[in-house]
């Protein structure tokens, strides 16, 4: 099926019971056994939940994975993910990633002993450079948030393979509907579900898509064991919201694609960073590896008085951290979601 039949039908099957075409919220914590050892495949709701299950599948077809695990928030399925690594192991990481994830990293899991290196990954001579026998993952954002830098998936993926290293991406900016990390070479590919893949700013969920079945084994095991699901209500929501994607993600694009043109003309603005603007450095990577350029941009006012008049004097865009919703937000990241990235390095 094309992408935007799979985005309303794959893993959708009228109710058994009573024929619903909206697959129902089974707001339940167990399920009744047949007897010791006999039941339908359903033994207690954080193992198994139908209204989950049935999100995940709906993303693992749209994603082009085997599996996808659900989970409460994208920080909860990043931290899945590094659960692929041991003590003593390293990372190589996008340098200017989002916030939240670059704390996880950093304030969390160097207290276990992991180890991360941080660079330009959209340099791949720069990520050759980082690599060695240690490093058993690499983590990429592509398009980095918040200045849309772009990292080369399917070279990125070959070298790291070449190390035995595992890919994984953060999607969250593009979705699966304009770039699907798993077909150009990558691992595992995670989303913050919050976003573009749920619609309506109305929910927090994450969502980590495998290639291979073991990994998703490995990540439906995590999901069991530390218990960091998404709940029956936002699994709804999350499926309701998959169902517009390729609508959403027209309309984001085609409106951002002007905003974008805007801006780059305005005689305040001093830089304007957009994939689908041609002096963009990764614009012809972004024709090769993506369908669209997103809905997401950034630009420079030249001083944090400026920016502020702008995030104030904005009416239709509200000051407001996130994004992927149907309304527009403005944000200014050095001082909201990247706060937690050291002063320098902002
Ligand atoms: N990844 C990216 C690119 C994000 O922008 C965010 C949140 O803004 C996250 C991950 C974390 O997701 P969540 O807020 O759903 O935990």
């Amino acid at each position: 099926m094309g992408f935007a039949t799979d985005a309303i039908h794959a893993g959708q099957e009228p109710d058994p019971t009573t024929g619903a075409i909206v697959t129902p919220i089974y707001q339940t914590s167990t399920y009744v056994q047949q007897g010791l050892g006999r039941h339908r495949g359903f033994e207690y709701a954080r193992t198994q939940n139908p209204t989950r299950s049935a999100v995940e599948a709906n993303i693992a077809a749209l994603e082009k994975g085997i599996g996808a695990l659900a989970f409460s928030s994208g920080m909860a399925a990043i931290s899945a993910v590094v659960t692929f690594m041991k003590q003593g192991e390293r990372v190589v990481v996008t340098e200017d990633l989002y916030g939240g994830t670059y704390r996880l990293f950093e304030r969390v899991l160097t207290q276990f002993g992991i180890r991360f290196s941080y660079v330009d990954s959209s340099r791949l001579d720069v990520v050759e450079k980082a690599m060695g026998e240690d490093v058993k993952l690499v983590f990429l954002e592509t398009p980095t948030n918040p200045v849309l830098r772009l990292t080369d998936v399917k070279a990125v993926s070959d070298l790291a393979h070449r190390f035995k290293a595992r890919v994984v991406v953060d999607n969250t900016f593009m979705s699966p509907f304009f770039q699907r990390p798993l077909e150009l070479g990558a691992d595992l590919v995670l989303h913050s579900a919050t976003k573009y893949l749920n619609g309506h700013s109305d929910s927090i969920g994450g969502v980590v898509v495998a290639a291979r079945k073991e990994d998703a084994e490995h990540l439906a095991f995590v999901q069991n064991t530390v218990g960091a699901i998404l709940s029956p209500f936002d699994s709804w929501l999350l499926l309701r919201g998959t169902k517009t994607l390729a609508l959403r993600m027209e309309r984001h694009n085609t409106n951002a694609i002007a905003l974008a043109a805007f801006l780059s003309k305005h005689p305040k603005v001093q830089k304007v960073y957009y994939p689908g603007l041609p002096e963009h450095p990764g614009h012809e990577l972004a024709k090769q590896q993506m369908s669209g350029f997103g809905g997401m941009l950034s630009f420079e006012t030249g001083s944090l008085e400026a920016a502020q008049r702008v995030l104030e004097g904005a009416r239709v865009f509200s000051l407001a951290e996130s994004l992927g919703g149907v309304e527009s937000l403005i944000s200014h990241p050095a001082t909201m979601t990247h706060a937690s990235i050291p002063v320098e390095d902002r």
